[in-house]
């Protein structure tokens, strides 16, 4: 389990406590809950069926009345208890007559029992593993504790304990106690408690008593690392003179929204500054974040600088490549693409417009995809990095990019809001600029969530909006569980769809297509040309296509709520009312919840903080993230007061001198 030393094991974080010190009695217990009782067994044996399957079947009497427990396809049970055993098991009661629970987790009481140890107490129960029992490991770390927790040190002087009180980070059976603030126990103190707690508040505060320790080792680094920027690097001028912005902004042909000139103005500061530019571009999908980066490329390509744009597909670097080509029209920048199929010197790959002054470098921006990391690329004077949908990247590639450069500028934008605490402790060292403005014009989003066997529905409504003019995404994770192909199974779809929806056209769109072949369908999609489009969920970011009104996602309960919520991103683009159906076939209870979330608000924000909650944060940064924390005591989705309070411990550490 990764524990070698007797360090391990002090730090080895129970996953929950049992209240030992008075049972409730069988007779005692009611429906669905969730509750530990001592018995002794009068009964065991295992019945064979004839499909293979087995249950492993005891009675347990309290003396004031009988428990059934079954376990299946467990057989060999039947040689680890017999008759007369003393127990303990935790479990669900999920019958009353007779009442049952099924797979409670068992310890057996010993004759020899320390009572202190694993009796009359709030004992911890461990993550274990096969072979090894919660008895023998909360005896070893008993034993650990009573001869070692004193000799703990403390990890971080400047956090003035003193000084320091939290409130509970979870609910506990709603204890007057608990509801106060508590002073913070020494790390030695908060070994013993998290283990051996007198009383449930005290493992929460000892909980997050280590937690602190961990997010403060979490922000020194990241801290540290942002300091050390700044004391070493001289900021490239990059604010521009406004020659092009004028042009530009005049040829939008709308007005930015607030939110974005607000943005604009901080970037400009900062790209005049002294200090790179190291800035996280928060907003919620359709916000406008592309043409706040478009802005920050123009300040730099004015000021003489290059600038590089990385995204996470091909199909979002061509898009970007798109825009920036219509944007930069005739201002005399030279806009190239580089992805994998595609290098700048190749048809296609660059463009430049407008008379190019061979007495002058033209600057330059190249838009790209991982492409823009190897080594071929070779920017001179790189003055700004752009990574769109940062989450889909690591900082590691991050800071490769940055590399080619003596200190570039960074802007990194997320596909979606992230809850505040994945930002502290993810992009900790990378200031904030929000988008809390959607563009005018905007039409509601509507959601629907909808059982398959409402689909033939569905698809006369898809045909009225295609009769109405609108256009259509119609999006498959993988059909069914069994279908590891994934392009055969969306393949199939689009047969069956084109089908339903004659004599509209519908294109087929999934990630292992040629990017020619991509870029036709996007085209034809775009034009107008393609009423639909069945895809996989390569749609998921960045796409842009005003007129799609219509989004189906089958199978939705397999999607995240992030992703989800950047699926219907895709649509209510434009001038009309949009509709997401999401189609989900005996969707768990979590998968179910999910949803809820989805039908009751489409604000970015709040999503991200609902998501984190379900999920939790390990699903949420993705494996791709590389950085993300590992966390023994500290939970990113309740710290974040804990969070919080360690960034400015830290700081303030910082500013005294402290810490360095
Ligand atoms: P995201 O923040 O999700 O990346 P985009 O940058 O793709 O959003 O912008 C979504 C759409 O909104 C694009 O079609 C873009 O041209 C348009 N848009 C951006 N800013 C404005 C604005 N101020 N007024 C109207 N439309 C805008
Ligand atoms: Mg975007």
């Amino acid at each position: 389990m990764g524990v070698h030393t007797i360090g391990d094991l002090l730090l080895h974080a129970p996953r929950r406590y049992e209240d030992r010190r008075t049972f409730k009695t069988v007779r005692e217990l009611s429906l669905g809950q969730s509750v530990t009782v001592r018995a002794k067994v009068v009964a065991a044996g295992v019945n064979r069926f004839r499909s293979g399957k087995t249950v492993f079947q005891m009675v347990l009497d309290d003396g004031t009345a009988r428990l059934h427990c079954r376990w299946w396809n467990l057989p060999f049970l039947e040689r680890v208890f017999s008759v007369g055993d003393d127990l303990l098991v935790f479990g669900k009661v999920h019958s009353l007559r007779p009442r049952t629970m099924d797979h409670p987790e068992t310890e057996k009481v010993m004759a020899d029992d320390e009572e202190q140890i694993h009796l009359n107490r709030l004992v911890p129960v461990y993550p274990a593993t096969e072979g090894l029992t919660q008895r023998v490991l909360r005896g070893l770390t008993w034993q650990a504790v009573e001869r070692f927790a004193d000799l703990v040190p403390e990890m971080h002087p400047e956090l003035k304990l003193v000084q320091l009180s939290v409130r509970p980070a979870v609910e506990l059976g709603g204890r007057q106690l608990a509801l106060e603030a508590h002073r913070l126990p020494p790390r030695s103190e908060a070994i013993r408690q998290v283990h051996f707690p007198g009383e449930p508040w005290m493992a929460d505060l000892a909980r997050q008593r280590l937690a602190l320790d961990e997010f403060v080792t979490l922000q020194r680094t990241i801290q540290r690392r942002r300091r050390r920027l700044e004391a070493n690097a001289r900021a490239l001028p990059c604010s521009g003179d406004n020659r092009w912005m004028r042009t530009f902004l005049a040829r939008l042909g709308f007005p930015l929204t607030g939110a974005q000139q607000r943005v604009l103005k901080e970037l400009r500061a900062e790209l005049g500054g002294t200090v790179p530019m190291c800035r996280l571009l928060q907003g919620d999908v359709g916000s406008g974040k592309t043409l706040v980066a478009a802005g920050a490329a123009l300040m730099t390509l004015e000021s003489g600088f290059n600038v590089a744009v990385m995204a996470p597909t091909e199909i979002l670097a061509e898009q970007l490549y798109r825009n920036f080509r219509r944007w930069f029209e005739g201002l005399g920048v030279v806009v190239e693409l580089r992805t994998g199929s595609r290098k700048p010197d190749e048809p296609g790959g660059l463009l430049l417009e407008g008379a190019r002054d061979p007495t002058k470098e033209t600057p330059i921006l190249t838009v790209g995809t991982h492409a823009l990391i190897q080594p071929e690329f070779l920017p001179k004077k790189l003055g700004l990095v752009i990574i769109d949908e940062q989450h889909k990247f690591g900082v590691a590639q991050r800071e490769e990019l940055l590399r080619k450069g003596r200190y570039p500028h960074l802007l990194v934008m997320t596909a979606t809001p992230i809850p505040r605490t994945l930002g502290l402790t993810l992009y900790g060292d990378l200031d904030v600029s929000v988008l809390d403005e959607l563009p005018g014009g905007r039409k509601r989003i509507r959601t629907h969530v909808r059982p398959p066997s409402a689909l033939p529905k569905v698809w006369s409504f898809v045909r009225t909006q295609l009769d109405a003019g609108r256009q259509a995404y119609l999006v498959y994770p993988r059909v069914d569980e069994s279908e590891h192909d994934e392009v055969k199974a969306v393949t199939r779809e689009h047969a069956r769809i084109q089908e339903q929806l004659k004599p509209y056209r519908v294109g087929l769109l999934h990630g292992q297509m040629k990017s020619e072949a991509k870029d036709q369908v996007m085209t034809g999609f775009r034009s107008g040309f393609l009423h639909a489009l069945v895809a996989t969920s390569v749609v998921e970011v960045g796409v842009d296509v005003p007129n799609a009104t219509v989004m189906v996602i089958e199978n939705a309960e397999q999607f995240g709520l992030a992703q989800l919520h950047q699926l219907r991103g895709r649509i209510g683009r434009g001038g009309h009312e949009a509709h997401c159906i999401l189609i989900a076939a005996e969707p768990t209870p979590e998968a179910e919840a999910r949803l809820k979330v989805l039908v009751g608000t489409t604000d970015g924000f709040e999503l991200a903080e609902a998501d984190l909650r379900l999920r939790g944060p390990g699903e949420l940064v993705g494996q791709q993230q590389s950085g993300a924390p590992d966390l023994r005591f500290g939970d990113l989705r309740w710290d974040r007061d804990l969070v919080e309070l360690a960034r400015d411990v830290v700081r303030r550490g910082f500013e005294a001198k402290e810490l360095s």
